[in-house]
Formats: C-alpha cells, structure tokens, sequence
C-alpha cells in the first residue's frame, strides 16, 4: 500500500495528483467466505481491520447497500468521549478514545483528531449530583471528569452570555479533557484502505435481502441483489436498520429506532475551542475547523426509521442555545440533516452472538461514532474466537433474559 507522507503529497503534486494508488479495491464477488459482515460504516469496517490485524482471518467480505461510510458514519457530529457511568462502559470508551489517540499513526491516514476537551454546563442540582457520581466512578477507571465553578466555565467558554436573565442558569461545569473530534469519513477510508491491504474485500452497492438457512435454521449464507454468497458467519453492523434486518433472520432484538437530526451554522471567526454539552436540555455544540457551528440535540419523540429534519426538535435546540448563548442570534442556518439511530433498552451496546446460529451483531451504537475503534475491536474478536472480548463481556443479548441490564446514563432522559 502506498504510504502517506508529506514526501508523497509533494511527488504527487508534481505530476497533478493523476497517479494516486487506489485506496482500496473493486474485485468481483466470490461465492464464499469465512465471514460476511453486512455494513461498510465504521463498525463494519473496523471489525474487518481488526479481523485482519489480530486474528489473521482475511477471507471476509464486507457488503454494504450503498457506498461505504454512507450511514449514519457519514452523519454524525463526531464528537469521542468516555464519560460514563458504568465500570463496564467507561473501559470500553475510554480504550477507544486511546485507540483514537494513536489512529492517525497506526492507518497512516490523518483522521484530524483535534483532542479539545468537553465541558458539560449543568443547569439543575439534580444533574448536578448525577455527574458527581459519574465523576467518582470515571475517576476509578482512569478518564477525567472534573466539576468546576462558574468562573472555571466561563473562563474555558467565553462565548456564553452573561446568563442573568437565563431560565435555567449553569451551577456548575463539569470538564472531561480527553473528549475529541474527529473527521468522520477519515474513520471509514482508513479502516476500509487497511482491511484492503490486508486481503479483506469491500463490496459496496451490494445489499442483503435475506439469508441462507441449513436445516437446522443455522445461517449458512447471505442473500443479496448480486446474488447468494455463503458464509461460516455473517455478522451485523446495519446501524438503524438492525431490527429490520434482524427481523428477516426471525430475531426480535430490544432496540428502538429514533432519527437524530444536527446542523450547521454559517461560518465564523473562532468563538468556541471546547465541546459545549448541556445535560439537561440535551444540547450540545462544537465549532469545525471551517468555523461554523455543528450543533445537535435530542432525537424525535416517537421511534421511526426517518433520516431527516424535525421543526419541533430544532426550535428547541435552538431555543435552549440561546438561552446561553445570545450573540448566536443572528447566524444563518447552512443545512441540517438526520439519521436513523438505534438504542438497546439499557442504553448499552450490544455485541453479541445470537440465539439463531451463525449470527452475530453489534448493534445499540446510538452514540456510537465514539466506539468505532473499540467496537470493531471487540466484535472481531467474538466473531474469530467465539469468546466475547474481555472489554465486552457485559455487552451480550443474554443480560436481557433476566433483566440484567446494564443501563448507562447518557440516554435515560430520552426513552
Ligand atoms: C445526527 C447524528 C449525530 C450523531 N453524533 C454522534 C456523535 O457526536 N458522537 C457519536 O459517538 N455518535 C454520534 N452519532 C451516532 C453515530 O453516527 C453512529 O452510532 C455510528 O455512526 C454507527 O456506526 P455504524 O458503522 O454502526 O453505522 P453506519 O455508519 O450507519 O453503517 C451501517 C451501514 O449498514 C448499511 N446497511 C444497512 N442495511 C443494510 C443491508 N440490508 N445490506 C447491506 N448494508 C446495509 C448501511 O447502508 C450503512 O452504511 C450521531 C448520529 C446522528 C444521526
């Protein structure tokens, strides 16, 4: 595979950047493989390089319904943190921020990791509490989440108002300084052009419509609009559309499926070098690189498969960022967008074998771009060894026959 250097942007900028290897491949489709992975988003093409790396299993094919890094991946506002409340989500996160951390190194691919830190703004004393437990149970595990006092907050977020006459003025922040943003499409091409290197192949344009059945029930195989390929296992990583696709193999899984909606302001001068979060009204905003305002909020009310706006949501995001934030009064909206996300009853993650032979899936990624890395580590290693990684043991379908749910706390004021 052709390096990326400095040294190679300036050869090819000689010869006008026409001889550029191709990141990664279009071979045609083989009519078996040891594992298919449905999903070339990041998940699926995380698991696939790490399939690769670690385990040496490289006779997987990844088929993806449109082109790669197209889903959700290609929608989200990019934000990494790991600040969690449960033991087992806060390892999992905050391995994944480091696997962030040395990504750009480890995919000679720059992913514009910009480590900027978030401060959460707490509007009630029962938030307050809530992220002081959270702040003692990350301190155990590594990750910082400091409470700060107002003069702290405004100090490190200058931009706000003067907050006298807010509904809901901030008591306190609280500042997790590991929190990060990265390119979002940068995350896919580099999975995806190091899982190539390594013998994987990426089959985009190539849908799954059901699957292959031995007579015991066990799925042999996928079936596609290219044709039927069989499979030792086929894994998912549909994010918002697992229930659907779970659905044509008879599994019901505990997930719902809300569209999440972000936008973006006209450009501006810098006024914001943090991540801003406000818990309690749910939402949160970033400045990018090209200076405008990336801003999300809650999702949709009710559960639907839409990837698209909802006026009521937006009013209220915005409406709450003015609250703190007047001087943003005047910017124009460029554009907006949503996404299909799915949520496990708990909150948690799911990466798991299931009860239908032959199918895995990693799936319950409503924050999920913040897990990429570690996600697709740990579902690799299920799918190669049949144990669940040590980092994932909690994350299994079977916590949900006994109500052992793992219920993290970032959504609960969302179901
Ligand atoms: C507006 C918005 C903002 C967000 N902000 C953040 C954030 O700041 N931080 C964060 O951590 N997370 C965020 N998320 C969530 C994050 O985007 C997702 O959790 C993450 O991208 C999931 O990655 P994935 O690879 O599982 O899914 P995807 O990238 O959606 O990939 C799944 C792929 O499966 C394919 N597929 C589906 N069905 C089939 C089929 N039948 N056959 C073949 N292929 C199929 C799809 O086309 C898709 O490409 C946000 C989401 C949205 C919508």
């Amino acid at each position: 595979m052709q390096r990326y250097s400095f040294f190679s942007l300036a050869r090819n900028a000689l010869s006008y950047h026409e001889h550029w290897q191709r990141a990664w491949r279009s071979v045609p489709l083989q009519a078996s493989y040891d594992i298919v992975i449905v999903g070339a988003g990041g998940h699926g093409l995380s698991t696939a390089y790490h399939l690769a790396k670690e385990h040496g299993v490289t006779s997987v094919a990844v088929i993806e319904k449109g082109w790669l890094g197209g889903g959700n991946t290609a929608r989200n506002t990019h934000t990494i943190r790991a600040n969690h409340l449960r033991d087992a989500s806060i390892k999992f996160h905050d391995k994944s921020v480091k696997l962030y951390e040395d990504m750009t190194r480890e995919l000679n691919y720059n992913i514009l990791f910009s480590q900027r830190s978030m401060v959460d703004l707490v509007q009630s004393s029962s938030k307050l509490r809530d992220l002081r437990r959270r702040s003692m149970a990350m301190d155990l595990h590594g990750p910082t989440y400091n409470i700060v006092d107002m003069q702290e907050v405004h100090r490190l977020v200058p931009a706000m108002g003067d907050l006298k006459s807010v509904r809901l003025p901030p008591l306190a922040g609280v500042v997790h300084p590991q929190a990060a943003m990265a390119r979002h499409d940068a995350i896919a091409w580099s999975y995806a052009r190091s899982a190539d290197e390594r013998g994987v192949e990426i089959h985009q344009q190539t849908e799954l419509t059901g699957f292959l059945r031995d007579a015991d029930g066990r799925v042999t195989g996928v079936r596609t609009n290219r044709g039927d390929i069989r499979a030792g296992k086929v894994a998912l990583a549909t994010s918002g559309n697992t229930s659907h696709v779970a659905a044509m193999a008879g599994l019901r899984l505990p997930l719902v499926t809300r569209n999440l909606q972000a936008f973006v302001s006209m450009p501006i001068k810098p006024v914001v070098d943090v991540i801003v979060n406000c818990p309690d009204t749910g939402v949160y905003l970033m400045q990018s690189d090209k200076g405008e305002l990336v801003i999300g909020g809650a999702t949709d009310p009710i559960p639907s498969y839409r990837q698209g706006g909802n006026f009521q949501v937006f009013e209220e995001v915005v409406a709450a960022m003015l609250e703190l934030f007047p001087r943003f009064k005047g910017l124009k909206m460029l554009r907006q967008w949503g996404g299909a996300i799915e949520f496990a009853h708990d909150a948690s993650p799911i990466i798991s074998a299931t009860p239908v032979g032959g199918l895995y899936v990693s799936t319950g990624w409503w924050g999920g771009f913040k897990a990429i890395p570690v996600g697709g580590l740990t579902y690799a290693h299920l799918l190669a060894t049949d144990q669940p990684h040590p980092l994932a043991d909690q994350f299994g379908l079977e916590r949900f026959d006994g109500l052992k749910f793992m219920i993290e706390v970032g959504l609960v004021s969302q179901r």
